[in-house]
């Protein structure tokens, strides 16, 4: 079979994000494994529980590793604690991958669940700071691969590279 992608559900075009949008990708490559049938939408956020819209939510005292480890919760600028929320969202992702049979992961950057390089700071300035999402740390712990929406030649790379190796 073919290797499929576990991919951020607003990267493929569903609005589901907080503020009720989507963030489409676009390019031939995302096109090309849209029709091969790679893609697995999914979004942490939703299936943890949350509705849509919500309100924006940031990590605060770590990133995504430190919320899995206790030491950091997730919260809305109001201060409402939606840790437990984003832990089940990451833990259904990860069931949702294994599911699927997917190495790869290809999610939304910047995000406090999907972010692979960079999230906001905790204090809702809309400043980031290097740093995972509670979702791809989890992945990532998992032995899952995860790339950000800018990242698609890699996960193509890595896509044939794994392709090869079965
Ligand atoms: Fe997109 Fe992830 Fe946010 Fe869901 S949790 S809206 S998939 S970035």
């Amino acid at each position: 079979g073919v290797e499929r992608i576990l991919v951020s559900s607003c990267l493929v075009g569903r609005p589901v994000r907080y503020d009720g949008a989507a963030r489409p990708v676009a390019g031939d490559l995302f096109e090309r494994w849209r029709a091969e049938g790679r893609l697995v939408p999914f979004c942490p956020e939703v299936s943890g529980g949350l509705p849509v819209p919500r309100p924006p939510a940031e990590i605060v005292g770590g990133d995504g590793g430190a919320v899995l480890d206790g030491t950091a919760l997730v919260v809305t600028r109001a201060g409402a604690d939606v840790t437990a929320e984003f832990l089940r969202g990451a833990r259904l992702a990860l069931a949702a991958a294994r599911r699927a049979g997917a190495r790869i992961a290809l999610l939304k950057e910047g995000s406090p669940s999907c972010g692979s390089g960079r999230v906001h700071d905790g204090t809702f300035s809309g400043a980031s700071v290097p740093g995972t999402g509670v979702t791809t740390a989890l992945l990532r712990r998992e032995g899952i691969r995860v790339f950000g929406e800018d990242d698609l030649d890699a996960v193509q790379e890595l896509l044939i590279a794994l392709e090869r190796a079965d």
